[in-house]
């Protein structure tokens, strides 16, 4: 399975904001965006030109970085969000909100995305008792989730919960059983990521 093996510190800088995507180092003072305010490279500190395009490309870029997921994968799920009905920006966000990895992470079952896609690939959960080691698999209303039970990985899984602040409203966590449930599709006001999904439509829509 590709996927995106660049620092990712640095990928934070460029965006040049916090994505937390490296768990508990994230809220410490050894955090990249902390230790150093301005894109990497040799020119990271020198004036960048702001055009509207590349506003857009920083907006979708930044996305792809939060959910880490990959430019063709990332284009793919715009196509589809593109041909359901509703707000395209919205689709987007919501799928990219319901991919198996990134709900752990909601749940608190992980403490980044690069965690969650760990245990996954490596068969440490189920969805509806059956073992699913798809970190993109999207998961529907009434999906029911819960550590395999010949999972070793408990103790790790338990730690992050302890890093956990609140359970959105559309998702269940418990915490001592190591289950969840997905209530329902999220509303956008309940996505806490970092983007402005229009940028990413007027991007596509070029
Ligand atoms: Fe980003 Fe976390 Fe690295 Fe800070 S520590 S730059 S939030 S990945």
């Amino acid at each position: 399975m590709a996927r995106d093996t660049s620092p990712q510190c640095k990928q934070c800088r460029r965006e040049g904001q916090k994505l937390f995507l490296k768990g508990e180092r994230c809220l410490t003072d050894k955090c990249g965006v902390e230790r150093r305010s301005y894109p990497p490279g040799e020119h990271g500190r020198g004036r960048q030109k702001q055009s509207e395009y590349r506003v857009q490309l920083r907006e979708k870029q930044k996305a792809r970085r939060y959910y880490g997921v990959l430019e063709k994968q990332f284009r793919n799920y715009y196509e589809k969000a593109s041909r359901q009905s509703g707000i395209t920006g919205e689709n987007l966000l919501r799928m990219l909100e319901c991919r198996f990895d990134n709900v752990l992470v909601r749940l608190g079952f992980a403490a980044s995305r690069r965690q969650a896609r760990q245990l996954i690939l490596h068969g440490h959960w189920t969805v509806n008792g059956r073992r699913v080691n798809i970190p993109s698999y999207q998961l529907r209303d009434d999906d029911v989730i819960a550590i395999h039970a010949r999972s070793t990985a408990a103790p790790l899984i338990r730690d992050a919960t302890e890093l956990t602040g609140q359970v959105p409203a559309w998702l269940q966590a418990d915490h001592d059983g190591l289950t969840a449930k997905v209530l329902r599709k999220p509303e956008r006001r309940e996505i806490a990521a970092p983007v402005e999904e229009q940028l990413i439509v007027e991007l596509y829509s070029k």
